[in-house]
Protein backbone atom coordinates (compact mmCIF):
# COMPACT_ATOMS: atom_id res chain seq x y z
CA UNK A 1 0.00 0.00 0.00
CA UNK A 2 1.49 3.10 -0.93
CA UNK A 3 1.61 6.63 1.03
CA UNK A 4 -1.82 8.24 1.86
CA UNK A 5 -1.64 11.71 0.69
CA UNK A 6 -3.67 14.19 2.67
CA UNK A 7 -4.57 17.38 1.27
CA UNK A 8 -7.23 20.56 1.68
CA UNK A 9 -8.97 22.55 -1.20
CA UNK A 10 -6.87 24.47 -4.12
CA UNK A 11 -6.15 27.89 -3.93
CA UNK A 12 -5.22 26.64 -0.12
CA UNK A 13 -6.26 28.67 2.53
CA UNK A 14 -4.36 28.65 5.81
CA UNK A 15 -7.43 26.14 7.13
CA UNK A 16 -6.60 23.89 4.14
CA UNK A 17 -2.42 23.98 4.53
CA UNK A 18 -2.58 23.53 8.95
CA UNK A 19 -5.41 20.82 8.93
CA UNK A 20 -3.37 18.47 6.41
CA UNK A 21 -0.02 18.58 8.49
CA UNK A 22 -2.23 18.52 11.60
CA UNK A 23 -4.35 15.52 10.47
CA UNK A 24 -1.04 14.22 9.30
CA UNK A 25 0.24 14.49 12.55
CA UNK A 26 -3.14 12.99 13.78
CA UNK A 27 -2.65 10.13 11.34
CA UNK A 28 0.99 9.63 12.21
CA UNK A 29 -0.04 9.08 15.71
CA UNK A 30 -2.88 6.38 15.05
CA UNK A 31 -0.01 4.11 13.01
CA UNK A 32 -1.08 4.83 9.32
CA UNK A 33 1.18 5.87 6.27
CA UNK A 34 0.73 9.24 5.06
CA UNK A 35 1.97 12.66 4.02
CA UNK A 36 0.53 15.98 3.88
CA UNK A 37 0.65 17.95 0.66
CA UNK A 38 -1.38 20.79 -1.16
CA UNK A 39 -2.82 21.75 -4.24
CA UNK A 40 -1.45 25.52 -4.97
CA UNK A 41 0.27 28.18 -3.62
CA UNK A 42 -0.77 29.71 -0.43
CA UNK A 43 -1.16 33.32 0.67
CA UNK A 44 1.09 35.75 2.95
CA UNK A 45 -1.35 34.65 6.15
CA UNK A 46 -0.25 30.92 6.06
CA UNK A 47 3.28 31.96 4.96
CA UNK A 48 3.57 34.07 8.50
CA UNK A 49 1.99 30.93 10.58
CA UNK A 50 4.40 28.86 8.97
CA UNK A 51 7.16 31.32 9.68
CA UNK A 52 5.79 31.35 13.39
CA UNK A 53 6.30 28.17 14.21
CA UNK A 54 9.05 27.49 11.67
CA UNK A 55 7.18 24.15 9.73
CA UNK A 56 7.59 23.47 5.84
CA UNK A 57 4.84 23.91 3.91
CA UNK A 58 3.25 20.56 2.96
CA UNK A 59 5.11 19.65 -0.42
CA UNK A 60 2.94 20.97 -3.63
CA UNK A 61 1.72 17.86 -6.38
CA UNK A 62 0.30 18.77 -9.19
CA UNK A 63 -1.79 15.63 -9.93
CA UNK A 64 -2.67 12.20 -8.31
CA UNK A 65 -0.50 10.06 -10.51
CA UNK A 66 0.49 7.00 -8.55
CA UNK A 67 -1.58 7.49 -6.06
CA UNK A 68 -4.03 5.25 -4.66
CA UNK A 69 -5.53 6.64 -1.37
CA UNK A 70 -6.47 10.25 -0.22
CA UNK A 71 -8.07 11.61 2.76
CA UNK A 72 -9.57 15.17 2.22
CA UNK A 73 -9.17 18.43 4.84
CA UNK A 74 -11.52 21.25 4.74
CA UNK A 75 -13.08 20.18 1.40
CA UNK A 76 -15.43 17.72 -0.26
CA UNK A 77 -16.23 19.04 -3.74
CA UNK A 78 -14.85 17.23 -6.69
CA UNK A 79 -14.53 20.42 -8.26
CA UNK A 80 -12.59 21.92 -5.96
CA UNK A 81 -10.11 19.11 -4.88
CA UNK A 82 -7.40 16.98 -6.87
CA UNK A 83 -7.65 16.94 -10.97
CA UNK A 84 -8.58 12.83 -10.93
CA UNK A 85 -9.69 12.71 -7.61
CA UNK A 86 -12.69 10.29 -8.64
CA UNK A 87 -9.83 7.81 -9.76
CA UNK A 88 -8.48 7.29 -5.86
CA UNK A 89 -10.37 6.30 -2.77
CA UNK A 90 -10.63 8.65 -0.39
CA UNK A 91 -10.58 7.20 2.99
CA UNK A 92 -11.34 9.92 5.33
CA UNK A 93 -13.07 13.76 4.70
CA UNK A 94 -12.91 15.74 8.03
CA UNK A 95 -14.70 18.98 6.58
CA UNK A 96 -17.11 21.68 7.61
CA UNK A 97 -19.03 22.97 4.38
CA UNK A 98 -21.65 21.91 2.54
CA UNK A 99 -21.45 18.42 0.99
CA UNK A 100 -21.32 18.61 -2.75
CA UNK A 101 -20.50 16.83 -5.82
CA UNK A 102 -19.33 13.97 -3.72
CA UNK A 103 -19.88 10.56 -4.05
CA UNK A 104 -17.50 7.35 -3.14
CA UNK A 105 -17.84 3.46 -4.18
CA UNK A 106 -16.56 2.12 -0.88
CA UNK A 107 -17.57 3.23 2.80
CA UNK A 108 -14.93 6.02 4.32
CA UNK A 109 -14.39 7.40 7.61
CA UNK A 110 -16.58 10.90 7.15
CA UNK A 111 -16.52 13.86 9.60
CA UNK A 112 -18.93 16.75 9.26
CA UNK A 113 -19.79 19.80 11.61
CA UNK A 114 -21.12 22.87 11.06
CA UNK A 115 -18.30 24.39 13.24
CA UNK A 116 -16.32 27.48 12.34
CA UNK A 117 -13.14 25.72 11.16
CA UNK A 118 -12.03 21.90 10.21
CA UNK A 119 -9.43 23.14 13.09
CA UNK A 120 -11.84 22.78 15.62
CA UNK A 121 -12.84 19.12 14.46
CA UNK A 122 -9.26 18.02 14.44
CA UNK A 123 -8.76 19.32 17.82
CA UNK A 124 -11.90 17.24 18.84
CA UNK A 125 -10.64 13.89 16.64
CA UNK A 126 -6.80 14.55 18.94
CA UNK A 127 -9.07 14.35 22.31
CA UNK A 128 -11.39 11.34 21.37
CA UNK A 129 -8.58 9.19 20.62
CA UNK A 130 -6.69 10.59 23.74
CA UNK A 131 -3.42 11.25 21.58
CA UNK A 132 -1.47 14.53 23.01
CA UNK A 133 -1.48 17.76 21.40
CA UNK A 134 2.32 19.26 20.76
CA UNK A 135 2.43 22.77 21.13
CA UNK A 136 3.13 23.28 17.00
CA UNK A 137 0.86 21.41 16.11
CA UNK A 138 -1.74 23.33 18.61
CA UNK A 139 -0.48 26.30 17.42
CA UNK A 140 -1.47 25.72 13.77
CA UNK A 141 -5.04 24.63 14.60
CA UNK A 142 -5.49 27.67 16.79
CA UNK A 143 -4.22 29.90 13.80
CA UNK A 144 -6.58 28.15 11.62
CA UNK A 145 -9.32 28.92 13.99
CA UNK A 146 -8.37 32.42 14.18
CA UNK A 147 -8.26 32.83 10.20
CA UNK A 148 -11.54 31.06 9.65
CA UNK A 149 -13.50 33.09 11.96
CA UNK A 150 -11.91 36.08 11.74
CA UNK A 151 -10.73 36.36 15.15
CA UNK A 152 -14.55 35.07 15.92
CA UNK A 153 -15.82 37.56 14.44
CA UNK A 154 -17.35 35.64 11.43
CA UNK A 155 -20.93 34.29 11.91
CA UNK A 156 -19.61 30.94 10.84
CA UNK A 157 -17.56 30.82 14.04
CA UNK A 158 -19.32 28.86 17.12
CA UNK A 159 -18.97 28.33 20.87
CA UNK A 160 -17.36 25.25 20.01
CA UNK A 161 -14.58 27.17 17.77
CA UNK A 162 -14.08 29.96 20.50
CA UNK A 163 -13.33 27.09 23.10
CA UNK A 164 -11.64 25.11 21.16
CA UNK A 165 -9.03 28.21 19.92
CA UNK A 166 -8.67 29.20 23.77
CA UNK A 167 -7.74 25.80 24.70
CA UNK A 168 -5.14 25.41 21.98
CA UNK A 169 -4.11 28.72 22.60
CA UNK A 170 -3.36 27.82 26.02
CA UNK A 171 -1.25 24.91 24.71
CA UNK A 172 0.77 26.36 22.25
CA UNK A 173 1.41 29.59 24.43
CA UNK A 174 0.07 32.06 22.28
CA UNK A 175 -1.88 35.22 23.43
CA UNK A 176 -4.47 35.02 20.75
CA UNK A 177 -5.80 38.53 20.74
CA UNK A 178 -1.89 39.60 19.93
CA UNK A 179 -1.20 36.81 17.52
CA UNK A 180 -4.27 36.43 15.63
CA UNK A 181 -4.58 40.00 15.13
CA UNK A 182 -1.12 40.24 13.22
CA UNK A 183 -1.49 37.02 11.55
CA UNK A 184 -4.95 38.33 9.80
CA UNK A 185 -2.96 41.48 9.30
CA UNK A 186 -0.47 39.64 7.71
CA UNK A 187 -3.03 38.30 5.02
CA UNK A 188 -3.77 41.62 4.06
CA UNK A 189 -0.58 42.96 2.74
CA UNK A 190 -1.78 42.28 -0.85
CA UNK A 191 0.53 45.32 -2.73
CA UNK A 192 2.76 42.82 -4.40
CA UNK A 193 -0.12 40.55 -5.94
CA UNK A 194 -1.07 41.33 -9.70
CA UNK A 195 -4.78 41.42 -10.26
CA UNK A 196 -4.40 37.62 -11.44
CA UNK A 197 -3.07 36.52 -8.55
CA UNK A 198 -5.66 38.31 -5.78
CA UNK A 199 -8.76 36.61 -7.97
CA UNK A 200 -6.61 33.40 -7.27
CA UNK A 201 -5.45 33.56 -3.66
CA UNK A 202 -8.85 32.45 -2.22
CA UNK A 203 -11.44 31.89 -5.33
CA UNK A 204 -13.92 28.43 -5.73
CA UNK A 205 -15.42 27.31 -8.41
CA UNK A 206 -19.61 26.30 -8.01
CA UNK A 207 -22.43 25.19 -10.33
CA UNK A 208 -25.78 26.51 -9.39
CA UNK A 209 -28.50 25.68 -10.77
CA UNK A 210 -26.64 25.58 -14.29
CA UNK A 211 -25.02 28.72 -13.55
CA UNK A 212 -21.26 28.29 -13.35
CA UNK A 213 -19.28 30.33 -11.05
CA UNK A 214 -16.24 31.36 -9.57
CA UNK A 215 -16.19 32.97 -5.88
CA UNK A 216 -13.11 34.49 -4.93
CA UNK A 217 -12.52 36.16 -1.72
CA UNK A 218 -9.51 38.60 -0.21
CA UNK A 219 -9.22 40.03 3.15
CA UNK A 220 -8.56 43.77 3.72
CA UNK A 221 -8.13 46.46 6.03
CA UNK A 222 -9.10 48.89 3.49
CA UNK A 223 -11.77 48.37 0.84
CA UNK A 224 -10.69 51.78 -1.05
CA UNK A 225 -7.15 50.38 -1.06
CA UNK A 226 -8.58 47.20 -2.96
CA UNK A 227 -10.70 49.57 -4.89
CA UNK A 228 -8.01 51.77 -6.59
CA UNK A 229 -7.08 48.97 -8.98
CA UNK A 230 -10.49 48.23 -9.68
CA UNK A 231 -9.94 48.73 -13.50
CA UNK A 232 -6.97 45.88 -13.49
CA UNK A 233 -9.12 43.80 -11.79
CA UNK A 234 -11.74 43.90 -13.76
CA UNK A 235 -9.78 43.19 -16.52
CA UNK A 236 -8.46 40.08 -15.48
CA UNK A 237 -11.82 38.98 -14.26
CA UNK A 238 -13.16 39.19 -18.03
CA UNK A 239 -10.46 37.14 -19.34
CA UNK A 240 -11.44 34.70 -17.27
CA UNK A 241 -14.81 34.57 -17.36
CA UNK A 242 -13.71 34.06 -21.21
CA UNK A 243 -10.90 31.47 -20.73
CA UNK A 244 -13.59 29.09 -18.42
CA UNK A 245 -17.11 30.17 -19.69
CA UNK A 246 -18.31 31.25 -16.59
CA UNK A 247 -22.02 32.61 -16.37
CA UNK A 248 -20.84 35.34 -13.10
CA UNK A 249 -17.47 36.09 -11.39
CA UNK A 250 -17.78 37.37 -8.31
CA UNK A 251 -15.07 38.92 -6.29
CA UNK A 252 -15.45 40.22 -2.51
CA UNK A 253 -13.33 42.15 -0.80
CA UNK A 254 -13.71 41.58 2.69
CA UNK A 255 -13.07 44.17 5.38
CA UNK A 256 -11.93 42.26 8.31
CA UNK A 257 -11.57 45.35 10.27
CA UNK A 258 -15.28 46.73 9.74
CA UNK A 259 -16.65 43.55 8.62
CA UNK A 260 -18.44 44.18 5.21
CA UNK A 261 -17.54 42.88 1.82
CA UNK A 262 -17.55 45.10 -1.37
CA UNK A 263 -18.80 42.65 -4.42
CA UNK A 264 -17.15 43.08 -7.98
CA UNK A 265 -19.65 41.13 -10.14
CA UNK A 266 -18.63 40.16 -13.87
CA UNK A 267 -20.31 38.24 -16.39
CA UNK A 268 -24.14 37.35 -18.12
CA UNK A 269 -25.65 35.93 -14.43
CA UNK A 270 -24.84 39.20 -12.42
CA UNK A 271 -28.80 39.61 -11.89
CA UNK A 272 -28.10 37.08 -9.67
CA UNK A 273 -26.32 39.04 -7.55
CA UNK A 274 -28.64 41.89 -7.23
CA UNK A 275 -31.63 39.65 -6.61
CA UNK A 276 -29.85 37.54 -4.26
CA UNK A 277 -28.60 40.24 -1.76
CA UNK A 278 -31.19 42.76 -2.75
CA UNK A 279 -28.74 45.67 -4.17
CA UNK A 280 -28.36 47.49 -6.99
CA UNK A 281 -24.55 46.83 -9.11
CA UNK A 282 -23.35 50.12 -9.99
CA UNK A 283 -20.27 50.17 -12.32
CA UNK A 284 -20.37 46.32 -11.64
CA UNK A 285 -20.19 46.57 -7.86
CA UNK A 286 -21.86 47.12 -4.46
CA UNK A 287 -21.21 47.35 -1.06
CA UNK A 288 -22.46 43.92 1.01
CA UNK A 289 -23.07 45.50 4.23
CA UNK A 290 -22.08 42.81 7.24
CA UNK A 291 -21.35 39.90 4.78
CA UNK A 292 -17.82 38.76 5.62
CA UNK A 293 -18.43 34.71 5.07
CA UNK A 294 -18.49 33.08 1.63
CA UNK A 295 -19.82 29.93 3.38
CA UNK A 296 -22.60 31.31 5.03
CA UNK A 297 -23.30 34.75 3.57
CA UNK A 298 -22.58 34.39 0.05
CA UNK A 299 -22.94 30.91 -1.28
CA UNK A 300 -26.44 29.90 0.48
CA UNK A 301 -28.02 33.29 -0.63
CA UNK A 302 -27.18 32.44 -4.55
CA UNK A 303 -27.75 28.94 -4.44
CA UNK A 304 -31.15 29.93 -2.83
CA UNK A 305 -31.60 32.45 -5.61
CA UNK A 306 -29.67 30.79 -8.69
MN1 LIG B 1 -10.75 26.60 3.41
MN1 LIG C 1 -12.01 25.94 6.72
Amino acid sequence: MSTTLIFGHKNPDTDSITSSLVMAHLQTQLGNDVEAVRLGNFGKETQFILNHFNIEAPRLIENLDGVETVMLVDHNEFNQSADGIENVRILAVVDHHRMANFQTSEPLLYRAEPVGCTGTILYKMYNENNIEIPATIAGLMASAIVSDTLLFKSPTCTPQDIAAATALAEIAGLELEVYGLEMLKAGTDLSDYSAEQLLSIDAKPFDMNGITMEIAQINTASIPEVMERKAEIEAAMATIITERGLGLFFFAITDIINSNSQVIALGSETALVEKAFNVQLVDNTALLSGVVSRKKQIVPVMQNNA
